[in-house]
Order: C-alpha cells, then structure tokens, then sequence
C-alpha cells in the first residue's frame, strides 16, 4: 500500500490520478466548501451515493459534471472499473448523500481498494453530524467514542449498551426518528436517568433542536411526540472513580467490619469480593 506522497495546493485543479474525497452538507447547502465547489466542478467525473441527492448541490451552485453511482449495493464492481480509471489518468471525487463519505456512508472500501492499487487520496473536509452535534453539545469533546448506528440485533445492541455505559468517554450514537425513543429507555436502563446527553435534531437545517439535560428529561419531552427528522446523540461518560475516595471508603468500610467482630482475614475477602479487588490488596489499604 503507498502511503506515502505529497502534493502542492497553490494550484486547486484537481490532479490527475488522484481520488478526491468530498465533504457534502448535512442539510444547509452553504455549507459546502469552495474548495469542494471546485474539485465536483473540475474532476472527470464524480461517484456519488445517489446521483438524485448530489444534483441538488450541483445544480444549486450551477455546476455540470458526469456523475456516476457508487454506493453499498454495487461498489465491489464499481471499485475495479474506478481505479482503472483512476490509474489511466483520470481525476475522480467520492461524494455520499450527506456529510463526510466513510462515516457511516459508502466510501471506506473505495478508500482502502485504492490505496491498496496506489492511488493517492485527498480529503476536501466538510461537515459531519457526529462532530457538529459534539461541539455544540456542551459535554466534554477532547476524547470521544463515535458508535454511528448500534446493531439492530438485542444481543448485540445490549453488548454495546454495558460498554457504553462504563466507558468514561464521551459517546456519539446515529439514530433514525422512529427508533429514538427505544434507544433513548435502552440508554436509561443502562447508564440511569441521571446522565447527561444531548440529542441534536435537524442540525444545520431550518428546524434545527438540541435537547438536552439528562436521559430522564429526554424521554419526558420526546415522550408524546412524533419524531422526525435526522437525529444524533451525544452521551456524556461515566465519572471517573476517585481513587482516592474509594480507598477511604474501603480503609473505613474494613474497619467498621473489623469492629464489629469479623476477623482481618474475613472482612478483607468479604470487601475484595464486593470492590472487585484481590484480597491483598484490600490488605494493603491499611
Ligand atoms: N456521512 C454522514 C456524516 O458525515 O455525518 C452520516 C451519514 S448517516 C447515513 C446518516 C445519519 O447521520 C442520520 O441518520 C443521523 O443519525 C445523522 N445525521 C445526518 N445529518 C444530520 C443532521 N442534519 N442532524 C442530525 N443528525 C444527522
């Protein structure tokens, strides 16, 4: 795999060869990127998810180009012809129906078959749903877990909703309208009502709602609603243990079992079980 080349920006015609991949809005249109308008104005030719979706943007910004459909259902026939292409000297940018392609969008093996067949690959950013609704949320965004979609399947999904639930970073989780509701009762039994989320509604777009505090105020105000729209969740951590506070704890929990007749031994075994520790580390509290 070549992963290695570099490549000058002062000249914005896309080059030869080069497979552009292109950051789309995620509902406002202007916010697409200059660099962006050029390279879908300036490449042969653009692969898009839905050749409906990606004429709306070109048309907006009256911009003409052969368009051809690269998405889910046919990308392991389409990846050979696009890399040939690719190889004999043609520019190619890889736009999906909304936001970054690769997140949660076709993309990704597009990606790593190019790579592997040494195309270079150049990244024009634009927005994504899961980093806008994070920065806007107010809940700590310096460490984060993105999840996109969780599995359909219970016994996965109920894997996935205990990590969630332990893990002290930030969570952001897609979701479709219709099963919010369910997810969010299935993040209450979880991680309690008390957690702090946010769920970010219509980002970007004319009815555009961020609500929030904890799980509990959530399900109350989506509760008797009809819920439609794109919808993205942001989920605070678990709080971090303090250490320190739970050896306090345990020091003085050891001494009242002590007090109250039990033996060195037995009190350390009885709170080791209890804390998930080993006994001799209980020993060692005191
Ligand atoms: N590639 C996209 C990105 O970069 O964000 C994500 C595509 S994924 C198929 C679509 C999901 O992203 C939606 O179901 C929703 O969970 C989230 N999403 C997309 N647009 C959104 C918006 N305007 N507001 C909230 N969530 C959005």
């Amino acid at each position: 795999m070549n992963n290695n080349f570099s490549l000058s920006h002062r000249k914005e015609e896309p080059e030869k060869g080069i497979l552009y991949i292109v950051g789309t809005p995620i509902g406002n249109l202007n916010d697409i990127s200059q660099r962006a308008l050029n390279i879908l104005s300036n490449v042969t030719l653009v692969a898009c998810e839905d050749t409906r979706q990606t004429k709306k943007i070109m048309s907006k910004f009256n911009i003409s180009n052969k368009l051809i459909s690269f998405n889910k259902h046919n990308s392991s026939i389409k990846i050979t012809k696009m890399v040939k292409d690719l190889k004999e000297g043609k520019s190619m940018a890889i736009v999906s129906d909304a936001g970054m392609p690769g997140i949660c969008d076709p993309g990704e093996d597009i990606v790593k078959g190019a790579k592997i067949e040494g195309i270079n690959i150049i990244c024009i950013p634009g927005a994504c749903a899961a980093i806008t609704a994070l920065v806007s949320s107010g809940i700590p965004s310096s460490s984060f877990v993105f999840e996109g979609f969780l599995p359909k399947k219970q016994i996965d999904r109920e894997k996935i909703l205990l990590e969630i639930s332990k893990n002290e970073k930030t969570t952001i989780i897609y979701e479709s309208p219709k099963r919010l509701k369910k997810l969010l009762n299935e993040l209450k039994e979880f991680c309690g009502g008390d957690r702090e989320i946010m769920v970010a509604r219509e980002l970007t777009k004319k009815f555009e709602e961020h609500v929030g505090n904890n799980i509990n105020d959530v399900v109350e105000f989506f509760r008797e609603k009809d819920i439609i729209g794109e919808i993205t969740i942001v989920l605070k951590g678990i709080k971090k243990r303090d250490l320190n506070l739970d050896k306090f704890i345990m020091k003085k929990d050891l001494q009242d079992l002590i007090n109250a007749g039990l033996s060195l031994s037995a009190a350390s075994k009885y709170l080791a079980k209890k804390n998930g520790l080993k006994k001799s580390e209980i020993y060692n509290l005191i």
